[in-house]
């Protein structure tokens, strides 16, 4: 069931996405060659603490995984393409890092996404980020009354189809609210005007995962959690959530 949200329900929302969008930018700030992905997660426990926001991934077990979630934040580095499990893994010159980060503030969740390169990059992925990110944009912009989730899927897959690169499979967006999984699934690959009717007071995690080698496939990390890529391509992922308003899509999780 899609529960569609009050304008005061929404505000309550952004007000839990922007702590979302300050622990992203710490983490980022904080993120340089010889920094462990373990004093990633301190800094964004920090921010979360300091704002009194609880953690949503922190302890959450999904029927897909063997133990609970142990941290506040995904950190995924190259191969790794989402659900990394933070550890005392020292970042390198040059590593492609993507970190997912939740705050779950008076009952209502955020939930945001953002990659970025240590050090000095390769043109390959800058390439690939600014493409997950604007596959992020198009899929916003098609966040519109009128529109159907299967738009969204659309503009997502199509962007990143275009760039050539592959699509993680069997993963991608879903609506937002007082839990951080609700309904409805938001595929990153679809068929335009298919699917759900969108509505005002709808808010969804839109959030590619692109795949640089493309059709290879993913196997899971011996931490149970972290999907790595069989050929050993960098990923990227970009996820912002979004409210779905009568007079467009509104940003909940963007640093203001
Ligand atoms: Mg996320
Ligand atoms: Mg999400």
């Amino acid at each position: 069931m899609v529960e569609l949200k009050t304008d005061t329900s929404i505000d309550a929302m952004e007000a839990a996405g922007q702590i979302v969008g300050r622990a992203l930018s710490a983490v980022r700030d904080a993120a340089e060659v010889g920094v462990s992905l373990l004093d990633l997660d301190e800094v964004a426990r920090r921010v979360l603490r300091e704002a009194g926001a609880r953690s949503p991934f922190l302890g959450y077990r999904p029927s897909f995984a063997p133990t609970p979630f142990p941290a506040v934040i995904c950190a995924s580095v190259n191969d790794a393409i989402v659900h990394g499990v933070p550890n005392g893994y020292r970042l390198r010159d040059g590593d492609l890092v993507s970190i997912d980060c939740g705050a779950e503030l008076d009952g209502w969740v955020g939930d945001s996404a953002i990659s970025f390169v240590v050090g000095r990059p390769r043109a390959e992925d800058l390439r690939l980020i600014e493409t997950a990110e604007r596959a992020l944009m198009a899929g916003i912009e098609a966040a519109v009354v009128g529109n159907r989730i299967g738009d969204i899927a659309h503009a997502v897959g199509s962007v990143c189809r275009a760039a050539g690169y592959g699509i993680l499979d069997g993963f991608g967006g879903h609506g937002v609210g007082r839990r951080m999984h609700e309904d409805p699934p938001v595929p990153n690959e679809g068929r335009p005007g298919r699917g759900l009717p969108l509505r005002h007071g709808m808010v969804l995690a839109i959030e590619p995962m692109l795949i640089a080698g493309g059709t290879d496939g993913y196997h899971v990390s011996p931490d149970g959690w972290t999907l790595r890529t069989n050929d050993g391509s960098r990923a990227a992922h970009a996820e912002h959530t979004v409210a779905i308003t009568k007079t467009g899509p509104r940003i909940l999780t963007a640093p203001r």
